[in-house]
């Protein structure tokens, strides 16, 4: 029996995973084939001590990640400006998440982890062991497990569900550079009536844009037809010019991705022996562009907080549990106060909605 299972290899999981091979522990790595789309997203530079205690830092090279040149957005005015509260910080990174993610795994692979391809299905917990029913047919028991299975969270029931706040979902495209351009590496932000716009630069001569509304409000048919962007990208201003300056015609791009983006929250991350981290612990709205180094962090916490239990003792679970929801109702206060200070649009289903949201709540 393995001492800890660790479900999803995601940025979490294979944060955990690694800890735990350093710390001298043999986990088992129970995740699908990756199926993660080339997806560009902000790695902030919050997860540099993360990345560097996990031997990660030196995987940030010019294919996975191109040096943030700072945050710019049309939101709460009609007035392009520089975030402030990126101007005083040092930028991260725009990365390519598979790329990133599979030379994360190489280096799991190269230190001898054991992975069982399949999911989830089920867990039972026994006083000292979990049962874990997987999808291949097969099962296994373990002392804990550790879940990183995202936003699936595959060990949340019904005295645990991750409680979805909203119904926000992104839509997005990659879009490849003509070999001339040289795009500014900066993020771009821009709110709209009916949701916000994200649009940033991605290692390999190729741009994100990513249009995030409540999946009520996206328009019927856009899901087959990248054509309908067009109405959509007609009433932004910023996203408008720069596709423009770029040469960039979402509208001509193949199929739109979808992915839930909704902030979705836990009220435990320590349930006897299952332990949970990343977006199984809580799911971050990108609005923030946490997501990542959250992942990270608490990873490598639910690694430490795993070999204090298996000592016999509790404390670094317990402080990592309540670390991680005081830090989750902060993060709902930031994103409460963000869309608070874009009034233009009070009128507009999605933004009264933010305006009506229920108090944070860890
Ligand atoms: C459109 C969009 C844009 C974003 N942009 C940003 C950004 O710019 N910056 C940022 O920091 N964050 C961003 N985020 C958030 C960020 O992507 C997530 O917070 C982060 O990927 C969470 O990592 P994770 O490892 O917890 O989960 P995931 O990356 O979702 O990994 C989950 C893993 O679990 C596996 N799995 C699922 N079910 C099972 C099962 N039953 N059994 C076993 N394995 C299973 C999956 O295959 C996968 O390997 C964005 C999110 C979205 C949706």
């Amino acid at each position: 029996m393995p001492d800890v299972v660790i479900l999803g290899a995601g940025m979490a999981g294979m944060a955990c995973a690694r800890t735990l091979l350093q710390r001298g522990l043999r986990p088992l790595l129970v995740a699908p084939e990756p199926d993660v789309a080339s997806r560009g997203e902000t790695l902030s530079f919050r997860a540099s001590p993360y990345l560097e205690r996990l031997g990660w830092l030196d995987l940030l090279d010019a294919e996975t990640a191109t040096p943030c040149q700072g945050r710019y957005s049309l939101w709460g005015s009609a007035a392009l400006r520089r975030d402030a509260s990126h101007q005083d910080e040092q930028p991260g990174w725009h990365i390519d998440r598979r790329r990133l993610e599979a030379r994360m795994a190489d280096t799991l692979d190269t230190a001898g982890i054991a992975r069982r391809r399949t999911e989830a299905r089920q867990l039972s917990q026994e006083p000292s062991e979990v049962t874990i029913a997987l999808a291949d047919g097969g099962s296994i028991d373990a002392a804990y497990v550790i879940d990183c299975t995202g936003r699936a969270a595959v060990t949340a029931g019904p005295d645990t569900p991750l409680r979805r706040l909203d119904r926000l979902v992104g839509c997005y495209c990659v879009l490849t550079l003509d070999d001339d351009v040289d795009a500014v590496a900066a993020t771009l932000v821009e709110a709209v009536a009916d949701g916000w716009w994200y649009m940033t630069v991605m290692p390999g001569g190729r741009s994100l844009l990513c249009y995030f509304t409540d999946s009520d409000l996206l328009p019927p048919g856009l899901r087959k037809d990248p054509g309908l962007l067009g109405p959509l990208l007609s009433q932004t201003q910023a996203i408008a010019a720069r596709l423009d300056s770029l040469g960039l015609d979402p509208t001509a791009s193949g199929a739109l991705i979808f992915a839930p983006a909704s902030t979705a929250t836990q009220v435990r991350l320590i349930e006897h022996r299952i332990i949970r981290a990343g977006d199984a612990a809580s799911a971050l709205d990108p609005l923030g562009a946490n997501g990542l180094a959250t992942a990270l962090w608490s990873g490598i916490q639910a690694a430490e907080s795993v070999i204090g239990l298996l000592a016999g003792n509790d404390s670094q679970a317990k402080d990592y549990e309540r670390r991680f929801l005081e830090g989750i109702a902060s993060f709902l206060t930031t994103q409460r106060a963000m869309y608070a200070s874009e009034r233009r649009f009070s009128d507009a289903s999605f933004w009264q909605r933010r305006s009506h949201a229920a108090p944070a709540r860890a």
